[in-house]
C-alpha cells in the first residue's frame, strides 16, 4: 500500500504517529494510498522549522521572492497533466474539471507575482515640520492554512501564494481524502526555489489542526471547508488571539425571471448544478422560476437535459460530464437526502437513484437527480446536499423570490437569469450574499478581485485572494520620524496635534 508522506523542510517526511486514514480512488471505490495523521509534536516541530525558516524568507526582497513563484507558475503548466491525473485520481472530478481546478490557483499565483507593488507601503511627506510618517506592510510569521478536499490545488493556493508572497511561512493542513497534490504542489514550489521550511505540507485530522490552532507561533489561520467547522476554527482561534479567516458550507440560489432566456437558464443550471457532481461550494444547488409559467417552461427544459449526463471515471476522457463522489460515506449522505425529500413531499422529475455503471460497481457514483416543488422547510432545502441534486423553489413573484434566498442561512454565491437591467441591478443591489451572478452561473471572482461569502458562508473582516490576501497575510506599522534642525523647542508635554 502506498504511504503518502508529509512535505517538511523541502522534503517528503514519513509520518511518526502512526495513525493513518485510507485516500481512496472514489471511481472504483478502492483503497490506494493511506495518509499519516500528524501528532500534536510533529505539528510543533513543523512549526518550528518554518519559523526558522520565515526569517531569511522575510529578508529576500518582493521581488527575488515574486520570482520563485514566477518560476512555479512555470512548474504548473511544465506538469499540468500529471498534476490534473493525480488530482482526478484521488477527488474523482474529470480531468478538464482537475486543469481547470489548477488553473484557478495558478492565476491567484501570477496576481501575487505583483506583490513587489501590493506590498508598497505609504508615506506623508512632511506630516509636520521636519517630519516624515511612513507605513509598511510586514509579514506575520508563521501562518496556517486548513483546505478542503474539493479543490485540492486550487485552494491551497489561494492560501499559500499570497502568504508567501508577502514573506511569511506556511503550514498547509489539507484535506486527508485527496492529500498527494498539495504534496506535489509544494516539491515544485522547492524546486522553483522556495527555501526548505517556507511551505511546510503536515496531513492530518482534528488533532493536527487542533495543534495547530493552540501554537503560540502560528500568527493566523485561514480555513475553508464546512460551516460547523469553520465556526469552531473561528472560535477557537480568535479565542488563542490569532488572526482568523473561515469560508463555510453554501446553498446556492439561482433566480430565473419570467423574460430570461430560459434555454441559456437551463444549459446554467445543468453546468452550476452537477458540475463537479455539485462538489462545489459554488455549484448552483436551488432553482428559483419566478411564476408558474417560467416555472413549467424551466423545469420541461431541464428534464431532457439532466436525464442526459454522462456519468463515469475520469479515464473516460471528455465524454463524462461528471463523476463519482468522493467518498462512500459522501454518497450515502446524498442518497439519504434524496430519501428524505421524497417522503417530505418534494417530486423527484429525475431520479438516479438506481444509477450504475458496469465494471465500476463499487464507485460512489452517484446520478444526476431534479426535484420539483421543494419548500423551504424541507431537509434537502436547508442542508448543503453536496451532490448532483438540483431543487426548484417555485416563487409567485421577484420579490418572493428575492425574499427566499435573502432568508437562507448560506450567502456564498447566487445568480439572476434575466433580460431587464431593471431587475437585474435592484437584485444585485439588495441582495445579501457575497457573489452575485449576473446571466452568470457560478459568478467565481477572478484572482484580482476578492472571493468570499456573507451570513454563515464567511466569518473574519477579509476575503480570500486579490487585494484582501495581502491584507491579511501583513500588519502595518507605521513610524513617525523626526530629524530636527535649528533651534530645539525643548520637552512638549502634551499630547501633540497638528492645530
Ligand atoms: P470539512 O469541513 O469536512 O473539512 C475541511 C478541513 O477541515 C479538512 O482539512 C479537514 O481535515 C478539517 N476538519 C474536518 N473536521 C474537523 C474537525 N472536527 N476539527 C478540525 N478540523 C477538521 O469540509 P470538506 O468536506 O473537506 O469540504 C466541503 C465543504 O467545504 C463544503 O461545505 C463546501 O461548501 C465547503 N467549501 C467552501 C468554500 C468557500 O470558499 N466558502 C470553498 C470550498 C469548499
Amino acid at each position: 500500500m502506498k504511504e503518502i508522506c508529509h512535505f517538511l523542510d523541502g522534503k517528503q517526511t514519513t509520518g511518526s504517529s502512526g495513525r493513518f486514514g485510507d485516500v481512496y480512488n472514489p471511481a472504483t471505490g478502492q483503497v490506494e494510498a493511506k495518509v499519516p495523521f500528524a501528532s500534536a509534536d510533529e505539528v510543533d516541530a513543523a512549526v518550528r522549522q518554518a519559523a526558522e525558516a520565515q526569517i531569511g524568507w522575510a529578508q529576500t526582497s518582493p521581488q527575488r521572492r515574486a520570482r520563485v513563484l514566477m518560476k512555479f507558475v512555470d512548474l504548473l503548466n511544465r506538469d499540468m497533466d500529471l498534476l490534473a491525473t493525480q488530482l482526478s485520481r484521488e477527488h474523482g472530478k474529470t480531468l478538464p474539471d482537475a486543469r481547470g481546478d489548477i488553473v484557478r490557483g495558478l492565476e491567484v499565483v501570477e496576481f501575487c507575482i505583483g506583490a513587489p507593488h501590493l506590498l508598497k507601503g505609504e508615506f506623508s511627506d512632511s506630516a509636520g515640520r521636519g517630519i516624515d510618517m511612513y507605513s509598511m506592510r510586514q509579514p506575520l510569521g508563521v501562518v496556517a492554512g486548513i483546505t478542503p478536499f474539493n479543490f485540492p490545488a486550487m485552494i491551497p493556493m489561494w492560501k499559500f501564494a499570497p502568504a508567501l508572497a508577502c514573506g511569511n511561512s506556511f503550514i498547509l493542513k489539507p484535506s486527508e481524502r485527496d492529500p498527494s497534490v498539495p504534496v506535489m504542489l509544494a516539491e515544485l514550489l522547492t524546486e522553483a526555489g522556495l527555501p526548505p521550511g517556507a511551505l511546510q505540507v503536515v496531513h492530518g485530522d482534528k488533532v493536527a489542526v487542533d495543534a495547530l490552532l493552540r501554537h503560540d507561533r502560528v500568527m493566523a489561520i485561514g480555513f475553508v471547508g464546512s460551516t460547523p467547522i469553520a465556526e469552531y476554527i473561528y472560535a477557537q482561534g480568535c479565542a488563542a488571539g490569532k488572526r482568523v479567516q473561515c469560508f463555510g458550507g453554501a446553498k446556492n440560489h439561482m433566480i430565473v425571471m419570467p423574460d430570461a432566456d430560459l434555454d441559456l437558464a437551463a444549459d446554467a443550471l445543468v453546468g452550476a448544478g452537477y458540475g463537479a457532481a455539485g462538489e462545489r461550494c459554488m455549484a448552483i444547488s436551488v432553482a428559483v422560476p419566478v411564476g408558474q409559467r417560467t416555472a413549467d417552461a424551466l423545469v420541461e427544459r431541464l428534464i431532457p437535459k439532466v436525464e442526459s449526463l454522462q456519468v463515469g471515471p475520469y479515464t473516460a476522457g471528455e465524454a463524462i460530464d461528471y463523476g463519482p463522489l468522493v467518498t462512500g460515506a459522501a454518497k450515502e449522505r446524498v442518497l439519504s437526502l434524496v430519501e428524505s425529500g421524497i417522503e417530505q413531499g418534494a417530486e423527484l422529475v429525475v431520479d438516479g437513484r438506481k444509477f450504475s455503471l458496469q465494471g465500476y460497481e463499487d464507485g460512489f457514483f452517484v446520478g444526476p437527480h431534479l426535484f420539483d416543488r421543494v419548500t423551504t422547510s424541507m431537509e434537502i432545502y436547508k442542508e448543503e446536499i453536496f451532490g448532483p441534486v438540483l431543487s426548484t423553489v417555485r416563487a409567485a413573484s421577484y420579490e418572493q423570490a428575492l425574499g427566499t434566498v435573502m432568508d437562507n442561512q448560506y450567502g456564498n454565491g447566487t445568480a439572476i437569469y434575466t433580460r431587464d437591467g431593471d431587475t437585474a441591478r435592484d437584485f444585485a443591489h439588495r441582495i445579501n450574499v457575497g457573489m452575485v451572478g449576473v446571466n452568470v452561473p457560478i459568478p467565481v471572482p477572478l484572482a484580482y478581485h476578492t472571493f468570499g461569502g456573507w451570513k454563515k458562508s464567511g466569518f473574519g473582516d477579509l476575503n480570500q485572494h486579490g487585494p484582501d490576501a495581502f491584507r491579511f497575510y501583513t500588519r502595518t506599522k507605521t513610524v513617525t520620524a523626526r530629524w530636527p534642525s535649528g533651534i530645539k523647542e525643548g520637552a512638549v508635554l502634551n499630547f501633540p496635534t497638528l492645530s
